[in-house]
C-alpha cells in the first residue's frame, strides 16, 4: 500500500473535476485522481473545496509596509515624503531590523491568505544603501519552507559608484532575483533603460520594472521597452509593472502597443487597488481610472497577473495581504462578473504570476511542488465571491496555516 506525506480527499482541484485527490510526497505532487489508494500520515477531507496553487503576489513592496501609519499623505506626492521622511529618519544600522519587523506582519497575512510566493521590489538608494537588500536576504533564508520571497533590486542611477560596485557583488554571488527600476518620465528614460537591459545581460537575470505609472497619455517608455527586450532576445524575461496610461491613450494608439507587447512576449503586472486609490486625482470629470488595459492585454494573449503593490503605507492605507482580495477588487475594476471571466481573474492570481516569476514546478500536475491553498468554496468565482476562508495552505506539503491561522 502506497504510503504518502499528505492526502487530500475528495476536493475540486482547480481546472479539474470535483471528488478529486491529490496526494503528496516529498514535498511534491505525487499523485492526482480519483479515489486513490493508499495512506498518509495527514489526510485532509477536502470535499466540497476548491485546491489550488497557492497564490503568488508579483509585485510588492515588502520594505514599505505599514510605514507612517501615524500620518496621513493626502496624493502621491506627501506619501513620496513620508517614505522619504521615514527612510532617513532611520540610523543605517537600524534599517535592516526595522525593513524585516513591518515586513514579517504582512508575509504572516500573505501566508495565511494562502501565498506561497512573494516578489518584491528594493528600496536600495544613497539613503539605505544595501540594507534592505540585505533585510530580503535574511527574509528569504528565514521564511524558507513557508513562503518564497524573490527580489527585484534597481542599480541607482545616481552615480554612486561604491554602491553600484556592491551590487554587481552581490549578483554575481546569486543574491539578486530581477533587475528593477522606474525608468520612465525623464527625458533619459532611454538611456536608463539601455542600462538596465546592459546590467541583465551581463548578470544574466530577468527584469521587473515599473513603467508608466502616470495619468498622461504617453507610453513612448513601454513601446521602447518591448522594442528593446525584441532586440535583445528577451522575449518572456521582463515584466512591466503598472501601465496605467495606457488606459488614457485612444485605442489607435494603445492596440498597436499591445500587440508589440504581445509580440516580445512581456509580462504585465495590473495593481488596480493601488492605481485606483493614486491615480487620476487631479482629473475633473470625466476621471480616468488609473487602470491599465487589462481585457485588452488578455485580448491579445498576453500574461497579465495582478498583484497587490502597496500595503498600508503612505501611498495605499489598505491591502491585508490577502491576493483573493486583490482578485475581487481587480474583478470589480474589470466589470467582469461571469464565472469565465472571474476564472480568468483567478488565473492572474495564480498561474499567471507564477509566470512573470519564472517559477518552474508550479501547478497541479504530478511532480509539481505541493504548494496549496484548500479554499472553502466550490470554485474560482464562489471563492472570489465570498472571500472565502483558506482552509489549509501548504507548502513544499507541509501545513503552514490552518483556517486563517499560521501553524
Ligand atoms: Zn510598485
Amino acid at each position: 500500500m502506497e504510503s504518502y506525506q499528505v492526502i487530500l480527499r475528495g476536493g475540486t482541484p482547480l481546472g479539474m473535476a470535483a471528488g478529486t485527490d491529490i496526494a503528496v510526497s516529498g514535498g511534491k505532487i505525487a499523485a492526482v485522481g480519483p479515489s486513490l489508494p493508499g495512506r498518509a500520515e495527514l489526510e485532509i477531507d477536502a470535499a466540497g473545496t476548491l485546491i489550488s496553487p497557492s497564490f503568488v503576489d508579483s509585485h510588492m513592496h515588502l520594505d514599505k509596509v505599514l510605514t507612517g501609519l501615524e500620518e496621513d499623505a493626502t496624493d502621491t506626492w506627501a506619501a513620496v515624503q513620508i517614505m522619504l521622511r521615514h527612510a532617513k529618519s532611520l540610523p543605517r544600522d537600524q534599517v535592516r531590523e526595522d525593513v524585516k519587523r513591518r515586513a514579517r506582519q504582512v508575509i504572516d497575512w500573505e501566508i495565511a491568505h494562502g501565498s506561497s510566493t512573494l516578489k518584491s521590489h528594493v528600496y536600495c538608494n544613497g539613503i539605505w544603501g544595501l540594507e534592505s537588500v540585505y533585510a530580503h536576504r535574511e527574509l528569504k533564508e528565514e521564511y524558507a519552507g513557508r513562503a518564497d520571497i524573490l527580489n527585484i533590486v534597481p542599480w541607482p542611477d545616481d552615480g554612486d559608484s561604491a554602491l553600484i560596485d556592491q551590487l554587481d557583488q552581490l549578483a554575481r554571488q546569486g543574491c539578486v532575483d530581477f533587475i528593477g527600476g522606474f525608468p520612465y518620465g525623464m527625458p533619459d528614460y532611454r538611456a536608463r533603460i539601455d542600462a538596465i537591459f546592459r546590467k541583465a545581460e551581463q548578470f544574466s537575470l530577468p527584469i521587473d520594472l515599473h513603467v508608466d505609472e502616470k495619468d498622461i497619455p504617453d507610453a513612448n517608455a513601454f513601446a521602447y521597452i518591448c522594442q528593446k527586450t525584441i532586440d535583445t532576445r528577451m522575449e518572456g524575461r521582463v515584466t512591466c509593472g503598472h501601465l496605467t496610461t495606457l488606459s488614457a491613450l485612444p485605442d489607435e494608439e494603445a492596440k498597436p502597443l499591445i500587440e508589440l507587447a504581445a509580440q516580445a512576449k512581456i509580462n504585465v503586472i495590473t495593481l488596480p487597488s493601488c492605481n485606483m486609490y493614486l491615480r487620476g486625482r487631479e482629473d475633473a470629470q470625466p476621471i480616468r481610472r488609473g487602470v491599465t488595459r487589462i481585457h485588452d492585454f488578455l485580448q491579445a494573449g498576453v500574461n497579465i497577473a495582478y498583484a497587490s503593490d502597496n500595503i498600508r503605507d503612505p501611498f495605499r492605507p489598505f491591502g491585508n495581504g490577502d491576493m483573493l482580495e486583490e482578485g475581487l477588487f481587480t474583478a470589480q475594476v474589470m466589470q467582469y462578473g461571469t464565472r469565465d471571466a472571474l476564472d480568468k481573474v483567478f488565473h492572474m492570481g495564480t498561474y499567471a504570476a507564477a509566470q512573470n516569476c519564472l517559477l518552474t514546478g508550479y501547478g497541479l500536475d504530478t511532480g509539481c511542488r505541493a504548494d496549496l491553498t484548500v479554499i472553502d468554496a466550490p470554485t474560482p468565482s464562489d471563492a472570489l465571491k465570498s472571500l472565502s476562508r483558506r482552509l489549509w495552505v501548504l507548502k513544499d506539503g507541509r501545513v503552514v496555516a490552518r483556517d486563517g491561522v499560521l501553524v
